[in-house]
């Protein structure tokens, strides 16, 4: 049987500016796709309404074309599709996977016992509990969805075969109070709607795979294979560990580079070799 063609996307959220990091990430999505004359798509991942500012979408699009990146159909916009991912919730409550959560950041910081790698792990207050669902957060029985998926896996084509660990997470929101899905939910589902074959992204992202490969089993999602790339980073000020590329910290907005009249495909080759701004190198390893 022929393997599926490659299509592969660029999934910025629109919180800042993007900058070299963001260039990286974009290159190597698109340059995968186009290795094996494969698709390459741009979704603006804009759910997240407090942070969204519209006007960085329309830059994004420009910093890409100055990258030299194109990228094929139209630019889906993650906000279209909350109506879906609301719906998939629906069904994951309907199997009883789901349940409200009304605790406060401070409660869960005075109860939990464990980090996981995205900070504390949720000590399971509300589980089992008669809570108040308006208004309320979801989380995903993390016991009862690994017991009904059984042992899962996923490969990643730079680290290989992994056995899912999505109960490092604890229960995670599937649905948060203050936006109308959550990163896990949106992104799984879109890059099923979007018939996304290989997943790239960075290295940061990599422990977010064991959670997605359990939706996807509990939805009945198309698995694709991953490839987590080694993210830029810079040296700590205070000789901590280096620390990845932020615009917070003076990054240079790729905007500014290209107000500057810098030439924007010529940077994209030179991120190609390897060769970075001065303080600037690929992080190597998953973290
Ligand atoms: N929207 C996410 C971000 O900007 C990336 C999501 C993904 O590639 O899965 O960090």
């Amino acid at each position: 049987m022929a393997a599926d063609p490659v299509r592969t996307r660029f999934a910025p959220s629109p919180n800042g500016p993007l900058h070299l990091g963001h260039a990286w990430a974009a290159i190597v999505a698109h340059d995968r796709a186009r290795r094996d004359c494969g698709q390459f798509l741009l979704r603006i991942e804009d759910i997240d309404g407090a942070r969204s500012r519209a006007e960085l979408i329309e830059q994004t699009l420009d910093n890409l074309a100055w990258l030299g990146l194109t990228w094929d159909g139209p630019v889906v916009l993650q906000s279209a599709r909350v109506g879906g991912h609301v719906a998939a919730a629906e069904r994951l409550k309907a199997m009883g996977l789901l349940y409200p959560c009304q605790c406060t950041r401070s409660e869960i910081a005075a109860a939990a016992t464990r980090h996981g790698p995205d900070g504390l792990v949720y000590p399971g207050t509300c589980r089992g509990r008669a809570v108040d669902p308006a208004g309320a957060a979801w989380r995903l029985d993390m016991g009862a969805a690994m017991a009904l998926a059984g042992v899962l896996t996923w490969h990643d084509e730079i680290a290989g075969e992994q056995t899912a660990r999505p109960d490092l997470f604890g229960d995670v929101v599937l649905l948060r109070k203050d936006a109308p899905s959550s990163y896990h939910l949106s992104a799984t589902l879109d890059d099923a709607a979007d018939g996304i074959t290989v997943v790239t992204r960075g290295a940061d992202l990599f422990a977010a795979t064991h959670v997605h490969r359990l939706l996807q089993a509990l939805l009945g999602l198309p698995v694709p294979v991953w490839h987590h790339h080694a993210l830029l980073v810079e040296a700590a000020p205070d000789g901590g560990p280096p620390r990845k590329l932020a615009k917070r910290r003076g990054s240079p907005a790729l905007s500014d580079r290209r107000a500057a009249h810098e030439d924007g495909r010529a940077l994209a080759d030179a991120l190609r070799a390897g060769r970075f701004p001065d303080g600037v190198w690929a992080g190597t390893g998953v973290t």
